[in-house]
C-alpha cells in the first residue's frame, strides 16, 4: 500500500506540568521541546500539530504558564511545551526563574532529543533564541528552526526571511496555522527525530 504523504494529527494528551528537572516525567519517549517568545504562535502551533483546538490551553491555564508542560504524543513521542520567553507582564524575578528552569532543562534533561525553536518569520531569531540553539547543539540535541506566521510574508520576502535564520545554522520550516503551510512537514520532522533516537536509546542499559 502506498504511504500517504499526509501525516495525521498527533494524538496528544496532557500528562503533567513540571517546575524543575526532578518533576519531569520518566519515560522512554523521544522528547521534542517547543520554545519561543511569548506571542510567537506556540500554542496555536501545538493545537495545529495535534489537530485539536484548545489543547494548548492547558499550557496557558493560570499557574501553568511558568512551567514545563508535558504532552504524550501517540505511543512513542512527547512534546514539552516550554514557558514563553519575554511575556510583557512578567516580573524580572519570574523571568529569571523561567530562564533558570529552561537552562536546567536543556542542559540537564537526558530525555531531550530535539528543540523546536519558534521564531516570528518577520523578525528572525534574537540573542536568547540563538543562545538556546547553541546550548542544544553543544549537547548534541537537534535544533528544528520554525518560522511562524509565514502567511504574513509575501513570496518575494521569503529569501530575506530565510537569510535572517542563517545565524541559527539550520534552515527554518515556514509554518502558518492560518494557511496550514509547514504543519505536516513539522509533524514529520518531529516523528523523524523520534525514530532515530528511539533506536539509539534502545541500545542503552
Ligand atoms: P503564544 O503566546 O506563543 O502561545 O502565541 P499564540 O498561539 O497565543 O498566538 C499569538 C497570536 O498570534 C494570536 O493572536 C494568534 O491568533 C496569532 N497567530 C498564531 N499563529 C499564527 C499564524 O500562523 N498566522 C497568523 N497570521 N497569526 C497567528
Amino acid at each position: 500500500m502506498q504511504r500517504s504523504a499526509k501525516s495525521a494529527p498527533f494524538a496528544t494528551e496532557f500528562v503533567k506540568s513540571a517546575f524543575a528537572l526532578a518533576d519531569c516525567p520518566q519515560w522512554k519517549r523521544a522528547e521534542v521541546a517547543l520554545a519561543g517568545r511569548s506571542n510567537v504562535g506556540k500554542s496555536s502551533l501545538l493545537n495545529a500539530l495535534a489537530g485539536a483546538k484548545g489543547l494548548a490551553r492547558t499550557s496557558k491555564t493560570p499557574g501553568r504558564t511558568r512551567c514545563l508542560n508535558f504532552f504524550a504524543v501517540g505511543e512513542t513521542h512527547a512534546i514539552c511545551d516550554l514557558p514563553g520567553f519575554g511575556y510583557a507582564k512578567m516580573s524580572h524575578t519570574d523571568a529569571a526563574k523561567i530562564a533558570h528552569m529552561l537552562v536546567e532543562y536543556v542542559q540537564g534533561r537526558n530525555n531531550l532529543d530535539a528543540v523546536a525553536i519558534l521564531v516570528d518569520c518577520r523578525r528572525g531569531p534574537d540573542e536568547e533564541m540563538l543562545s538556546l540553539a547553541r546550548m542544544a547543539t553543544e549537547r548534541g540535541i537537534e535544533v528544528i528552526a520554525v518560522a511562524t506566521k509565514c502567511d504574513k510574508l509575501r513570496q518575494s520576502e521569503r529569501a530575506a526571511a530565510r537569510k535572517r535564520f542563517e545565524s541559527m545554522g539550520v534552515a527554518p520550516i515556514f509554518c502558518s496555522v492560518t494557511s496550514g503551510e509547514g504543519i505536516e512537514e513539522l509533524r514529520r520532522r518531529i516523528l523523524a527525530v523520534d525514530s532515530v533516537e528511539t533506536s539509539k536509546r534502545a541500545a542503552l542499559p
